[in-house]
């Protein structure tokens, strides 16, 4: 019997207010630093069709680092195997902006999920696509069926302005001879994709066809190939919530990947994808009140992939 997702979504909402208050707004950028503490989202689309959403499912916040999931996607359908010879597929244990991994291990970054791997991703797109930007929007709006997505050009500003781990991660990668493009050139192009700004029905809909085989259940096309379906789903379980994968895991247990913005994209393969929004972070950098409403979401559903 299907579980009732409209009343867990009810009840979640609620259970989680008491665990606003805890999480840390992310401050590394102004623009970021006045996001709304006690702001919640969540939505379920199923690959059905069906759509469930709670509180504030439709207004869009700083996707972050979920973008880099997109952008795997986007490199793996243009340049598939060949992506791997610069990037590893394994899990970091560290932050998602720490620099000593990369100089341990030459400038290979662990996974693509890190920063220094979506960097080295964005230097591989730069072959394949004439505008890396227009890339990413195309992509997305075609995902999410909604044709006015577009960057918050004021928190890629801000990301350009405090960005300077980010460079020194760009500029490390380019001393080890993995970054052919201009340095300057990857980072704007990746600071947009951070910058990008989705709701939680919008990511959701964005990610349902890693759920799907890499089929879109409202279009029918197919998205991305069934091997890169399971090689993002497999990376977003091991490497999509940094540090804090191995406790992701066995509190939610389905492949997720987190924004410092606040957001929490997931899928469960075969039945849904879902993402939450609340904007207070643990250490990790994931959101605090959107892990516990996955937790919540996954226990009382009684599906998760274990
Ligand atoms: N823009 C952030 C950064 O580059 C993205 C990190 C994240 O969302 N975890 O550091």
């Amino acid at each position: 019997m299907t579980a009732d997702y409209q009343k867990i979504l009810d009840h979640i909402a609620i259970d989680v207010r008491p665990s606003f208050a805890r999480g840390k707004i992310a401050d590394y950028i102004p623009a970021l630093a006045a996001a709304p503490r006690d702001c919640f989202g969540m939505a379920v689309i199923c690959v059905s069709g069906d759509e469930y959403v709670v509180g504030e499912a439709d207004r869009r916040f700083s996707v972050q680092s979920i973008s880099k999931v997109f952008a795997l996607n986007m490199a793996l359908r243009a340049i598939g195997a060949p992506l791997w010879d610069r990037l590893g597929r394994e899990p970091s244990g560290n932050p998602f902006n720490s620099l000593v991994q990369l100089e341990y291990e030459n400038g290979v970054p662990r996974n693509p999920f890190i920063n220094a791997g979506a960097l080295v991703v964005v230097d591989r797109l730069m072959d394949v696509c004439a505008d890396p930007k227009v890339a990413m929007l195309d992509f997305v709006r075609e995902a999410a069926g909604c044709d006015d997505i577009g960057f918050d050009q004021e928190v890629a500003a801000s990301e350009a302005a405090w960005g300077y781990r980010n460079r020194a991660l760009a500029n490390f990668l380019k001393g080890f001879g993995n970054l052919r493009h201009d340095v300057d050139e990857v980072l704007d192009i990746y600071f947009h994709h951070c910058a990008l700004a989705m709701s939680c029905r919008e990511i959701s809909r964005a990610f349902v066809h890693l759920a799907n085989g890499g089929i879109s259940p409202r279009t029918g096309a197919a998205v991305t190939k069934p091997e890169h379906t399971k090689q993002v789903n497999a990376l977003m379980l091991t490497c999509g919530l940094y540090d804090s994968v191995g406790d992701f895991a066995c509190r939610v247990g389905i492949p997720g990947k987190s924004g410092v913005g606040g957001g929490i994209a997931a899928v469960i393969p075969g039945i849904l994808s879902i993402c939450v929004y609340s904007p207070g972070l643990d250490e990790s950098g994931n959101s605090l009140a959107g892990t516990r409403a996955l937790e919540i979401f996954t226990t009382e559903s009684a599906i998760s992939i274990f």
